[in-house]
């Protein structure tokens, strides 16, 4: 997608910090970080969001909690807990229109899923 921008972070047309990328997924450090540790894990290939599930990114998604556990565990987060979470739609807060899974922690991240 020409104007998607995580898209074009795939692509490598716009800048970001990059912390691992295979073939189906990348992850990158997000822009406003909510935690001391808080990255993007993104199927490479174009969906909206879970709500809007293409086959290629189906194959990227499963193995998401596998690369998000590898990933807590590299960033030291295994002994006090983190969160995977993807916003989904506009009443979940979601802006990008880009299937992304937000890895958080490094702090108390709080009780509450909704507020
Ligand atoms: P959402 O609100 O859709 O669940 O999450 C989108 C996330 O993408 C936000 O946390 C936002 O900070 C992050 N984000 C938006 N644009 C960029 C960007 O250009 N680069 C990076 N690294 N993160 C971005
Ligand atoms: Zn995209």
């Amino acid at each position: 997608m020409s104007e998607c921008i995580f898209c074009k972070i795939v692509q490598k047309e716009v800048p970001a910090s990059i912390v691992y990328e295979d073939e189906l997924l990348v992850a990158f450090k997000d822009i406003f970080p909510q935690a001391p540790v808080h990255l993007l894990i993104v199927p490479k290939a174009h969906c909206e969001s879970l709500s809007r599930m293409t086959t290629e990114a189906e194959m990227a998604t499963s193995r998401v909690p596998f690369l998000a556990a590898k990933l807590a565990a590299d960033h030291g987060l295994v002994g006090g807990g983190w969160r995977l979470i993807a916003n989904t739609g506009a009443d979940a807060g979601q802006t990008v229109f880009h299937l992304h899974f937000h890895l958080l922690g490094g702090k108390p991240l709080g009780g509450k899923l909704c507020q």
